[in-house]
């Protein structure tokens, strides 16, 4: 099982087949055509990742689920780790740079992210995720085709070139609307900094607050044309 090599085409018709199906099915298609040590869900503790932490474990209790820890995310983000820990069991493994804030500070200047945030990025989140990808076969995103424009054509299943293997996005047809909803019903851990006004949470550093009537996104990197930080391009 765990050694079949996908065609493109029956990524394609795997996609086609669970595009009209619930979220749960797209988690268990995985299970079915993965071993369990060879995919795992990339959870940065937002609203999506948490929903699917409550699907994958209630599906694949085992399943793994790993996050990037950029050393500059929110108290509260770690504080929603504890707690899908304490709820489901998990046991996320953490990815992170090779280089301490200190050490990047002194090769490239204080706050890098202030100056070059795609060179930041791609020391603390792009590096850090090629490693963790490269232990996977499949990776299980919480991408919505309404999240951006360069997500509007997401699939539910398709070989991501980047990095090479299967990527999964089960949450690709629901609204934000349709995930609170989950978490709610489902009484889900979340980041409490969803309740003031942090829609979209990333780095501390590089989010801030949005006000109402706002993209949701436009507190991540404010002041850049960035909106991406490239894991999902
Ligand atoms: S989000 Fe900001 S602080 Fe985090 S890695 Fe990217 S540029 Fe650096």
């Amino acid at each position: 099982m765990s050694s079949k090599t996908w065609t493109e085409e029956e990524l394609k018709k795997a996609s086609e087949s669970l595009e009209g199906k619930a979220p749960e099915e797209a988690i268990k298609w995985v299970a079915a055509n993965f071993d369990v040590k060879d995919f795992s869900l990339a959870c940065s503790f937002g609203p999506e990742d948490v929903a699917l932490v409550h699907m994958l474990t209630g599906i694949k209790p085992d399943a793994r689920v790993f996050y990037l820890d950029t050393d500059l995310l929110f108290k509260e983000s770690h504080d929603v780790k504890e707690k899908l820990i304490k709820k489901y069991g998990i046991k996320p493994e953490r990815y992170g740079a090779k280089t301490t804030l200190d050490e990047m500070a002194k090769e490239h200047g204080a706050e890098l992210w202030k100056r070059e945030p795609d060179k930041c990025c791609d020391i603390r989140k792009m590096i850090p995720l090629a490693t963790a990808l490269s232990t996977l076969k499949a990776w299980i995103t919480g991408i919505r085709r309404d999240q951006a424009p360069t997500r509007a054509n997401a699939p539910v299943v398709s070989w991501d070139a980047k990095f090479k293997l299967v990527k999964i996005n089960p949450l690709v047809r629901w609204t934000s609307d349709d995930v609170w909803n989950y978490i709610r019903k489902n009484d889900i851990p979340y980041n409490v900094l969803h309740d003031k006004n942090y829609p979209s949470i990333g780095c501390e550093p590089c989010t801030k607050q949005v006000m109402p009537g706002e993209d949701p996104r436009s507190g991540r990197w404010a002041g850049f044309q960035k909106t991406e930080c490239g894991l999902h391009k």
